[in-house]
């Protein structure tokens, strides 16, 4: 745990007592502040009174009086599409509102660290895709050059949950835009941002909210390096925005089909080839195709944003391949659950939106696609272009005549349950072809999160092919 400095005997509210919002009461408490917490659930506030943390019902008008901070978990709204009423009251009192990564930016480095040969230091990931991929991997090619480091976050564990610091660790942060948006000290040492597709417009009011919040990662703290996906407006314009010209080399830009020569420091991925180059001469190549754990042009851009941070830590090209070779991959993306007759079964239950969907569609030759569920804002325009090798879709959710009756262009067939997708997608599939689930929806409508309906496609298939 990393007990929280700077509010020794200080009362803060906590709202939210999910794993982040446990984890900041803890530490706060660890740090010597009086924690007072609420939920808006009745069942998390009984859960968290039995387990001797102290409730204050944040809802009542008097509730922040002598309260010197509150502190929001990322799924409580704290501005659109209207901020939770217990936030307002925060604001009507005067009452600064922070969360948990404000709060390990804040507390992370102690005295302790005049002792250490190497500072630590924190690399921090955004991005709308491939966030959690590029973290993971970042986090595996230290391991694996035997430099420490603990991954926490929107992935593993909470942020203030993690060990202290020792000598010469990395510490990687997985950041949504909702965390982003309110931390008040954002301070990495190195941040990326993979890329920008719209998502979560409603918590943003829109993609112009969304990139604001993302930015913050890199304009607030000012990291010493910005490793910058700029395949879309957005990345261009802030990596433009956070250089003094084209030899500065604190920005890394990276990209997935885009030849990168001539501007400062730069990694790109074209056709299964990563390069590097620095000042104009080319550094360093690695052939991405034969990595398994990271198959497609989408999985190729995670791979130069991890490469690229890893370099800032002074990784060797070689020492970097020999670790991505070993990535296993994470579940629900991209995973691979089993092959029969030829036929391959492959899990990205992740792929919750049009965008990473059309990403996982792009990595497989032929595709026998299963996809549905919970719709978002903006429809399924994004997914259309990059259907053209789907030999039919099964359809998945409660909504999957209406969602069917949107792929235009795609043989469509309404299923759906998982069982009869997979059935149907199984018996169809010929030799060479992927059965791919890539629902392009959220999975709240049957499941409870990604990683349930990515269980029941696991357990079907291996059910179907007998593994
Ligand atoms: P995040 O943590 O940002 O949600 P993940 O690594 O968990 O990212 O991947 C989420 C989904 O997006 C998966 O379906 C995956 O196949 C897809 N994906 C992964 N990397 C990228 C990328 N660079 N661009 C687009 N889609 C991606």
């Amino acid at each position: 745990m990393i007990p929280v400095q700077g509010y020794d005997g200080k009362t803060v509210a906590v709202l939210g007592l999910g794993r982040s919002g446990r984890a900041a009461a803890l530490a706060l408490s660890e740090g010597g502040a009086s924690p007072v917490v609420w939920d808006d659930g009745q069942a998390a506030r009984d859960a968290a009174e039995a387990d001797g943390f102290t409730l204050r019902d944040l809802t009542q008008p008097d509730a922040f009086a002598g309260v010197d901070r509150l502190i929001v978990s990322p799924g409580i709204p704290h501005l659109y599409p209207n901020p939770n009423p217990v936030i307002a009251l925060a604001w009507a009192a005067g009452v600064p509102v922070d969360n948990d990564i404000g709060l390990f930016f804040q507390s992370y480095a102690t005295d302790e660290w005049s002792g250490f040969n190497t500072i630590p230091k924190v690399i921090a990931v955004t991005g709308s895709n491939g966030k959690s991929t590029t973290s993971a991997l970042i986090h595996h090619i230290c391991e694996a050059n035997g430099r420490a480091s603990q991954l926490a976050g929107n992935i593993g564990r909470g942020v203030l949950d993690i060990d202290p610091a020792h000598d010469g660790e990395v510490v990687v942060l997985e950041l949504s835009s909702y965390q982003t948006d309110l931390a008040r000290s954002l301070t990495p040492d190195v941040a990326v941002l993979t890329n920008i597709s719209p998502d979560h417009l409603d918590r943003h009011a829109g993609l112009g909210g969304y990139f604001a919040a993302k930015r913050r990662l890199f304009a607030e703290g000012g990291p010493d390096r910005a490793v910058i996906g700029v395949d879309e407006i957005e990345g261009q314009f802030l990596a433009n925005q956070l250089s003094e010209g084209a030899a500065d080399d604190r920005v890394i830009r990276i990209s997935s089909g885009q030849k990168l020569e001539t501007v400062g420091w730069t990694v790109f991925a074209r056709k299964g080839f990563l390069s590097e180059y620095r000042k104009g001469r080319q550094v360093a190549s690695i052939d991405l195709r034969s990595i398994q754990g990271l198959p497609g042009a989408h999985n190729h851009q995670n791979a130069c944003a991890a490469y690229a941070a890893c370099r800032t830590l002074g990784f060797s090209p070689k020492g970097i391949e020999a670790a991505m070779q070993s990535f296993g991959g994470l579940p629900h993306r991209s995973q691979v659950v089993g092959e029969k007759d030829g036929v391959r079964f492959v899990n990205d239950s992740k792929a919750t939106n049009v965008d990473s969907a059309a990403k996982a569609l792009q990595a497989f030759a032929r595709v026998r696609w299963i996809c549905g569920g919970l719709q978002k804002e903006g429809g399924l325009t994004g997914v259309l272009p990059h259907v053209g090798h789907v030999a039919k879709a099964y359809v998945i959710g409660r909504e999957a005549e209406d969602f069917a009756r949107q792929l235009i262009g795609v043989e469509a067939v309404v299923c759906t349950t998982m069982e009869a997708a997979v059935a149907a997608a199984a018996k169809d599939a010929q030799s060479g072809e992927v059965v791919l689930l890539a629902p392009a929806c959220a999975s709240f409508d049957q499941y409870d999160n990604f990683e349930q309906r990515g269980d029941d496609f696991m357990a079907q298939v291996r059910a179907v092919i007998g593994a």
